[in-house]
């Protein structure tokens, strides 16, 4: 479903990437993981148009991308969740999920923010409330629902465990989970490699800009360099 091939990002002089190649799969779960400053970001900005990478190429369900924009990506069936959730914080958590359906006809946006909630409880419980008073982990889950405003085929997903405590970790985790069991094929990158690992069926290893390891769930959990660089 889509396929990277070789790309190398820079900023100014910066190189952030380093000639990456990966791919995902129909219905995968796939993970990257990485230190702070490995890149991480840079590559789901990479793929979703934010920033151009200097060489190599990107294909979405066999189409060229390199030159698309971010919201014909969004058109195409990919939404990125960023990082650090970038909720509105002085709208209403509903406003919120409705801009995420901004294209939609109006009573189209409201059936899809109840369908897009169904898995969030909370989110229909204070759905008048302003995301800022939200949890980090409630203003995850509403940037997620958001995201799923645009339903997408894809969803990428930049460092969802950043700032929760473990517990909220492990409950936005669970609902990412959900999303991938009713359908949708996700890449995620996070420093919690733990809980990367676990979430996916494959994953990559990227290190200072470089894919320096691959595997499924269970070569990435036996990897020493795994072991020896992330999970201490
Ligand atoms: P983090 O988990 O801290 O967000 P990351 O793995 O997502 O890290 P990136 O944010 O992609 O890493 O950064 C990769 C490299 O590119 C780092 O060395 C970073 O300092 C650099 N970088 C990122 N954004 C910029 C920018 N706008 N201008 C210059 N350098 C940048």
């Amino acid at each position: 479903m889509l396929n990277v091939q070789n790309i190398s990002t820079f900023y100014g002089q910066i190189c952030a990437l380093d000639g990456v190649s990966l791919h995902v799969n129909e219905k995968e779960a796939v993970s990257v993981i990485g230190a702070n400053g490995a890149g991480k970001s840079t590559l789901l900005k990479s793929i979703m148009g934010e920033i151009r990478p200097r060489n190599g190429t990107i294909l979405l369900s066999g189409k060229l991308i390199n030159s698309a924009k971010t919201f014909q990506l969004v058109s195409r069936g990919m939404t990125l969740v960023p990082e650090g959730r970038q909720v509105f914080p002085y709208l209403s958590v509903w406003d919120n999920l409705l801009l995420g359906g901004y294209t939609l006809p109006y009573t189209k946006r409201q059936q899809m923010a109840e369908e897009v909630t169904e898995p969030f409880p909370i989110l229909r419980e204070r759905k008048n409330q302003m995301a800022g008073l939200l949890s980090g982990g409630e203003q995850q889950m509403l940037a997620i629902a958001r995201a799923m405003m645009t339903s997408p085929k894809i969803l990428l997903l930049d460092e969802p465990s950043m700032g929760l405590s473990p517990k909220l970790v492990y409950e936005v985790y669970e609902k990412i989970s959900e999303l991938h069991q009713l359908g949708t094929t996700i890449l995620l990158v996070d420093q919690n490699a733990e809980m990367a690992i676990d979430f996916c069926i494959r994953g990559y290893v990227l290190m200072a800009g470089r894919l320096v390891g691959e595997g499924t769930k269970s070569e990435l959990k036996s990897s020493e360099l795994v072991h020896s660089s992330y999970l201490g």
